[in-house]
């Protein structure tokens, strides 16, 4: 497949916004790159898409998700409204999780998978929890990311908090699609796993050490961390260490391991953060609807931790997780030169990048290069002032919408073209999450008054 009449933009280090550009793409990779001329002329037998002047940029990478979210849009929580974090998992996330089937399941990873392939979101990292239908749920959420053709990393968050069975129940599920993943490398060409917790203050010091014996060598975690201060009297009852400290000194930190949120951490933390090597997870949209404060992400940036930008089952729309990043941080500071541009720019392009290529390291992902995969989307944006690698960042965080994708590639497919999607039937999708949300709802209710 060639692509012609490309302005690309590389996300290369330092970054490259190219014109009249042609982009070769053979089976899931970028052959090669290089002025459209000599490309039309070299290979002449292609097949051609046109894009027809628009930015062709990699897909962007979602480092933090929950499919499984899908069925809060417009949910009533019955009584006084949630007055905090603890309140709002209490009376919102953990009986709607619970309220969950496998059809359920299924439903919500295709209408957000949907939304992501619309949006221009290619890769997803997603944290899934499921506790009334446990078993197999990693394989149906698979079979969705495989039928869509995206890219992504699936876990199941264990946890306590359902009771010791369905804590081993949790755990035996990450290890069976770890086992799986490993062994089926057709599968695992665009799905890949990792070893989900749900969060330092649901789960105790034995079923940590449940999971880091039974998890492969290797196996990195993710996990919310400190998203609430909650989470840090929790721990400290519990071990009498901060949470970072409670999960270094039990195995689950290192290169592998994505920590999310990590909002109420200390010096000292970030300092185990950066040693560790381990990813950080920023998701300002849901921090700010939560209340939960904000994270320190300059500071960590500069201690190198690497942060990396998700969006916690809000839409798949990176870029609005950009343009909140950017803001967020000078309100909360009161101060305009907090969180510039570059410094989003590092989360969400680079380190996301570097992020999810650590899960699929056979190809670069975020990049255009020759050798890296091809996963790219059309963007239809029409600068009315000079674009230039170097105030690309402005752009797309005053400039750029997900409605402007037009056309989405994973791994050399087409998903959508021209706005049509071609492996997704989206009236077909999102009239049976219809079909179900009553009967979801209905469960919740129930669950709610229990
Ligand atoms: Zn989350």
């Amino acid at each position: 497949m060639l692509i012609t009449n490309a302005k690309l933009i590389t996300w290369e280090e330092p970054n490259q916004i190219l014109e009249d550009q042609a982009v070769l793409i053979q089976d899931d990779l970028i052959v090669e790159i290089g002025p459209e001329a000599s490309l039309v002329n070299d290979y002449t037998g292609e097949e051609r898409i046109d894009a027809r002047g628009q930015y062709v940029m990699p897909g962007n990478i979602c480092a933090h998700t929950h499919f499984y979210g899908a069925y809060a849009r417009g949910m009533a929580i019955p009584g006084p409204a949630p007055k905090d974090f603890p309140e709002i998992l209490q009376k919102l996330w953990w009986p709607l999780d619970r309220s969950l089937t496998l059809d359920d399941v299924c439903a919500s990873a295709e209408v957000m998978i949907l939304d992501a392939i619309k949006h221009g979101t290619t890769t997803l990292i997603d944290h899934h929890a499921s506790p009334n239908a446990i078993d197999g749920s990693l394989d149906v959420i698979s079979d969705v990311v495989q039928k869509s053709g995206v890219r992504a990393v699936l876990c199941y968050e264990v946890t306590d908090r359902d009771g010791v069975e369905k804590a081993r129940a949790g755990i035996q599920e990450n290890l069976r699609f770890l086992k799986k993943v490993d062994e089926d490398k057709k599968q695992s060409r665009k799905v890949r796993a990792t070893f989900g917790l749900h969060a330092s203050l649901t789960v105790s010091d034995s079923t940590l050490d449940d999971c880091v014996s039974s998890a492969p060598r290797g196996t990195g975690f993710h996990i919310h961390v400190a998203e609430h201060e909650v989470d840090q009297y929790d721990s400290l009852a519990k071990s009498g260490m901060r949470v970072v400290d409670r999960l270094h000194r039990r195995g689950i930190l290192g290169p592998n391991t994505i920590v999310a949120h990590a909002i109420h951490v200390d010096a000292r933390e970030v300092s185990l953060l950066a040693e560790s090597g381990t990813w950080v997870t920023h998701q300002p949209r849901s921090n700010m609807n939560n209340g939960v404060g904000v994270s320190e992400v300059e500071s960590m940036l500069r201690a190198g931790v690497p942060v990396c930008l998700g969006t916690d089952g809000f839409s798949h729309t990176m870029w609005e997780e950009w343009k909140t990043a950017y803001l967020l941080h000078k309100v909360w500071h009161r101060d305009p030169r907090r969180m510039n541009g570059i410094d989003v720019a590092a989360v969400a392009a680079y380190n996301n990048a570097s992020l999810a290529g650590s899960f699929f390291p056979e190809a670069p992902l975020g990049i255009l290069e020759p050798g890296a995969f091809a996963d790219l989307i059309f963007v239809d944006y029409h600068p009315h002032t000079p674009l230039t690698s170097g105030n690309l960042p402005w752009h797309i965080i005053f400039g750029f919408h997900e409605s402007m994708v037009t056309t989405t590639i994973v791994a050399g497919t087409i998903l959508m073209k021209d706005r049509i999607l071609l492996t997704m039937d989206e009236e077909e999708i999102t009239a049976r999450a219809l079909r179900q949300a009553p009967q979801v709802w209905e469960r919740y209710e129930r669950q709610f008054r229990q």
